[in-house]
Parts: C-alpha cells; sequence; structure tokens
C-alpha cells in the first residue's frame, strides 16, 4: 500500500491500491515512485523536521546560496558510487537538472555583444526539453538547430554557426533508448546529461569526467518534488556564469531542499554496499520489471523493445543484468506507423517517438512508476501481444 499517496486514474482508496475498471494505464511520464517502498522502509532515518523560525534567510550559514556541507556529501556520493569525478569540478545546484539546461546554454554561449549566436543541437532520439526550453529563446545567443546528424558530419569550416559555436546535448545512458552515448560533433561545447548514470538503470564502466555534467536527484533517491539537480563544471569561468544565470532566475535553489537533500544523501551513503543499497534495492526493482517486460515483447512479432547486453559494472563489482528507466518500443507492423497510437488503442498511454524528433514507429514507455502501475502495464501489453497470436 501507499499511505497517503496521490492516486492516478487507474486506481482508487486511501492506499491507490484498489484498481479502477478498464482504465488507460499511463505509462508517459518519467516519475520515478519506483523509489518510493525504499523511503517507506526508511521512514524515520530520512524525515526532515525543523521550526518555522529556522533557515528562514536567503543564504546559508556561509552567506552563499549553496550548503557546502551538501556538496560534500553529494562529491563523496560520487566517489563512493564511482560514476562521475567531481572533487575538481565547480558545483552549480539548480531547481531541478531541467533548470540547468537553459544555464549551461546560456554559460557556453557566446558573449552577447560579440554578434555570434551558439547553435544547440542533440542526436536523435534525444530528450525532447533541451529543444523545447531552447526555442523558448531562441533568437538570442543561441538558437536551437535540429538534431546532429548534419553537424556530425560537417567538415570544420563549411557551417554557418562555425565549429566553435555549437553546444551539443549528451544523454548517457540515453533517454529514450538508454544506450551510454558520447558526444558526435567535433569542436562543440558538450552537455553531457547524466541523470541515469546510476547503477539502479546502468553498468557503470568508469567515472564520467566530461567537461560539463548534470546530474537530477530525482533519478537517484526519487525525490524529483524537491526539484533539485546539480551541474559539475571543469571550468571557472562558465561554472560562474551558470551561477550568474541561477541568481537572475530564482536566487538560488530552496534552502529547505537543500536540508532534505542532505538528510537523503547522507542515508544513501551510509547504506551503501549492504543489505539497504538504495542501488541494489533499485536495480533489482528495475531488472525484474525489464525481464517481464521482455519475455512478454520477445513473443510478439508486432512489437521489438531495444536490446541491452548483460555488461560489467564498477559498482557491483560483476556483470549485471539490463534494467533501463524505459523501453523503446518499435511498431514493425507496416500499417502501426503511429506506435503510441496503437499503444492508446490498447488502453496504454505512451510517450511518441516524435517528440525525440524520432520516427512515429517508436514509443517510449516508462518504467520508472509503481510496481502496480507496472503490473497493470504489464497486463496491457500481455493482452495485446496475446490478440496478436489469436489473429494470426
Ligand atoms: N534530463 C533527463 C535526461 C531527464 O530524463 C530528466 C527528467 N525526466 C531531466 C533531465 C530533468 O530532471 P529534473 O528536472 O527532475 O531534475
Amino acid at each position: 500500500g501507499r499511505p497517503g499517496c496521490e492516486c492516478n486514474t487507474c486506481f482508487e482508496g486511501p492506499e491507490c491500491s484498489v484498481r479502477t475498471p478498464d482504465c488507460t494505464v499511463d505509462a508517459d511520464s518519467g516519475d520515478p515512485v519506483f523509489l518510493e517502498p525504499y523511503w517507506m522502509r526508511h521512514a524515520a532515518a530520512s524525515a526532515v523536521v525543523y521550526s518555522g523560525w529556522h533557515r528562514m534567510s536567503y543564504r546559508t550559514t556561509n552567506g552563499v546560496f549553496q550548503s557546502v556541507e551538501l556538496e560534500r556529501a553529494i562529491k563523496q556520493l560520487h566517489r563512493a558510487v564511482g560514476n562521475a569525478v567531481a572533487d575538481d569540478k565547480h558545483m552549480v545546484f539548480a531547481t531541478g537538472s531541467v533548470q540547468l539546461i537553459n544555464a549551461l546554454i546560456y554559460a557556453l554561449s557566446p558573449d552577447s555583444n560579440a554578434g555570434a549566436t551558439a547553435s544547440v543541437v542533440a542526436t536523435t532520439p534525444y530528450y525532447p526539453s533541451y529543444r523545447t526550453q531552447t526555442v523558448l529563446f531562441d533568437g538570442r545567443e543561441y538558437r536551437w538547430d535540429g538534431n546532429t546528424a548534419i553537424w556530425a558530419n560537417a567538415t570544420s569550416g563549411n557551417s554557418s554557426a562555425g565549429k566553435d559555436n555549437i553546444i551539443e546535448f549528451v544523454t548517457s545512458p540515453n533517454n529514450p533508448d538508454a544506450l551510454l552515448r558520447k558526444p558526435v560533433v567535433r569542436g562543440a561545447s558538450a552537455v553531457v546529461d547524466h541523470a541515469y548514470y546510476w547503477p539502479h538503470f546502468t553498468h557503470i564502466p568508469a567515472p564520467a569526467d566530461e567537461d560539463v555534467m548534470l546530474f537530477t536527484i530525482s533519478k537517484v533517491s526519487g525525490h524529483a518534488s524537491s526539484r533539485f539537480g546539480w551541474a559539475l563544471i571543469r571550468d571557472e569561468k562558465v561554472a560562474k556564469r551558470a551561477d550568474t544565470y541561477i541568481q537572475q532566475s530564482t536566487l538560488g535553489g530552496s534552502r529547505d531542499t537543500q536540508l532534505r537533500m542532505l538528510k537523503i544523501i547522507k542515508l544513501m551513503l551510509a547504506n551503501l554496499h549492504g543489505e539497504e543499497d538504495i542501488f541494489r534495492f533499485g536495480h533489482d526493482v528495475m531488472r525484474a520489471k525489464w525481464q517481464k517486460l521482455n519475455a512478454v515483447v520477445s513473443r510478439s512479432r508486432r512489437f521489438s523493445l531495444q536490446t541491452i547486453p548483460p555488461q560489467y559494472c564498477t559498482y557491483f563489482n560483476k556483470t549485471r543484468e539490463p534494467s533501463p528507466a524505459y523501453a523503446w518500443v518499435k511498431c514493425e507492423r507496416e500499417e502501426d506507423y503511429d506506435c503510441s497510437d496503437v499503444m492508446l488503442k490498447a488502453k496504454i498511454i505512451t510517450r511518441s517517438g516524435v517528440w525525440n524528433d524520432a520516427s512515429s514507429r517508436y514509443t517510449r514507455i516508462s518504467l520508472l512508476k509503481s510496481q502496480d502501475d507496472f503490473d497493470l502495464l504489464l497486463e496491457r501489453v500481455t493482452e495485446l501481444v496475446d490478440a496478436e497470436k489469436n489473429n494470426a
């Protein structure tokens, strides 16, 4: 059960455990509710309570906007997980990593009086916020310039933007298809979004060490509601510009949130490699979901999923089974050119590949939601695959 939950349309009752008949299951959003049972097991130890007078200032005790202790705890987490080299980087906090997308574009763009425009690009299928957030500000010192297909093959000097003015967004592992990725545009400033570079979702071959990296608590601990993300930035000037953007837009992330984050991260750190390791928990849950979904879809000739091999992981010190955050579904039949519509007719809400600048033959299924959501999803997919057998 989920006491105090906010039920979605498929569930009702005080613990959202009673199914509503015949509903359309929502596998659209990347809401990381799969980690809720972990925090229920640690309810008291992870609670944060403080009085009305506490932490009222714009600034933390050191007169800055970012808690130094929280920075230290995050660096310790990266070191312990081995997923990023953080010690030699500057850290910028924000209201979710989603706020950092524009902060970093601003930081990496030419000065406004230089008269140049930076091109912002990403490789398909990419995370759509890179585009949707950039087009809000198109026409400033940067503009959204589509996917990398033309830029990756361009020989230097023949593009109108000029090679130094390209900002490439890279998601690794990728949302939606879970593949580990590297920048493809030579000479571009890469922003590498490692939202899913944690042992819940992927093997960790080595610590990431790019010049500009993005992380979010949403996909580590599951606290999407706290709206907390951070950037690791090698260059001090770039970090200062990103920090200026954050100060101008929000005067820094919520101090309440920073307090909660410290508690949450310290609890995760204290339990690493033990019985209550959050990554062991997360990997077990996500792997089981992927295994079940794969078993059903592998019986189908109408649908297919991305293939992810088992890989050696430096965190678990062994070869681990795949456990992606999303299934990237392809509809194989000629007539099923709109795959998300095929799913919707079977009462499953997914996110069309069109959003990722990919073909409508693809659609994304989120596996991050609750176990009840997943069980219902699996039933719907099973019905769809079984119907195919009966028709054949
Ligand atoms: N980057 C990627 C690749 C994501 O999938 C998400 C969330 N879906 C975000 C960034 C934003 O995360 P948040 O704003 O919750 O930190």
